[in-house]
């Protein structure tokens, strides 16, 4: 079972093994150390199970994944134990290498052209898993988190819905329809894995609301986007009658009109400029005050000591 050379490196991989069984992992991996120096060897299986204890509460740690694949790939067992679990080596460097890829991937920053870039490779990954992973689970979740329904195909879901959520976002600028759509297809695979995909349902609905905005009558599309709601008081004899107009320029409630981004831009601009411009003023008035006080005081303060003498 274990390929070590001296009696007493197997010993203490002997007793990492069972300190892991107890959960006794910080212990467990000092005495797996020690086998390590002991052996020498580089197939040894301990330095499998160090690694394995690393990732512990470290699973979005990429160098932690990196030093377990190295140990795995040296080491000529085909499949290991680890705690209750009986883990195939291949199994393992695979996850490992699709979860390197994953914390790539969702780590990845950036707008338009980029998140498109990161949903492209999120629809990849996603299919990797599918296939490569199917209906396997994922060893470190069912090992650390006692989690054994989280498969290949619920992670592929996910990352398919994460990958279409990229998607809508680095096109909703450009345009929102198609960014409904991609909303629309993640939506799907949320239902797929049990969520309620209540966030894509809204992001749906805002995306492909049209209005005509209030200020230049330009029909737009894309709610939070390309127009906002501005409240205001629109008196009854505004209000644009139930279905005479295709498009609205006011919300449901009549609280707030409808205006694009580049006339709400320009309206907020302008009312930025003119707060700063009454700020300013108020502060040197305060300022002024200030200065005035100050100098009254001072009078007062030689005043008083004129007195006192
Ligand atoms: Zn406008």
């Amino acid at each position: 079972m274990v390929f070590s050379r001296f009696k007493k490196a197997d010993d203490l991989h002997i007793q990492g093994m069972d300190l892991i069984r107890q959960g006794e992992f910080a212990k467990a991996r000092e005495r797996l150390l020690l086998s390590i120096r002991k052996d020498g060897g580089p197939d040894d299986l301990s330095a499998v199970l160090v690694g394995m204890i690393d990732l512990r509460g470290n699973m979005g740690d990429v160098g932690a994944y990196r030093n377990l694949i190295t140990s795995l790939k040296n080491t000529d067992a085909k499949e290991f134990e680890f705690g209750l679990t009986m883990v195939n080596t291949e199994t393992m460097i695979k996850q490992s290498e699709l979860a390197i890829e994953e914390i790539r991937i969702t780590n990845m920053r950036g707008s338009g052209r980029d998140l498109v870039d990161k949903g492209q490779k999120l629809v990849e990954l996603a299919q990797r898993y599918q296939t490569d992973v199917g209906e396997e689970t994922l060893k470190l979740s069912e090992i650390y988190n006692n989690d054994t329904t989280r498969t290949g195909m619920k992670e592929g879901a996910m990352l398919m819905a994460m990958g279409y959520e990229a998607y809508a976002t680095g096109t909703v600028w450009e345009d929102p329809r198609k960014a409904a759509e991609y909303q629309q297809i993640a939506y799907g695979y949320r239902k797929q894995m049990g969520d309620t995909g209540e966030e894509n349902l809204r992001l749906i609905n805002d995306y492909a609301k049209t209005c005509k905005c209030w200020y230049c009558g330009r029909v737009v599309s894309g709610l939070g986007i390309h127009f906002f709601a501005l409240p205001s008081d629109i008196s009854p004899a505004l209000r644009t009658p139930p279905g005479r107009e295709p498009l609205t320029s006011e919300t449901e409630d009549h609280e707030a009109i409808y205006a694009c981004r580049a006339c709400h831009s320009s309206i907020t601009k302008k009312a930025d400029e003119i707060a700063q411009r009454y700020h300013e003023n108020a502060m040197s008035e305060i300022r002024a005050t200030e200065a005035r006080m100050q100098a009254e005081l001072y009078a007062i303060h030689s005043q008083l000591s004129y007195l006192r003498r």
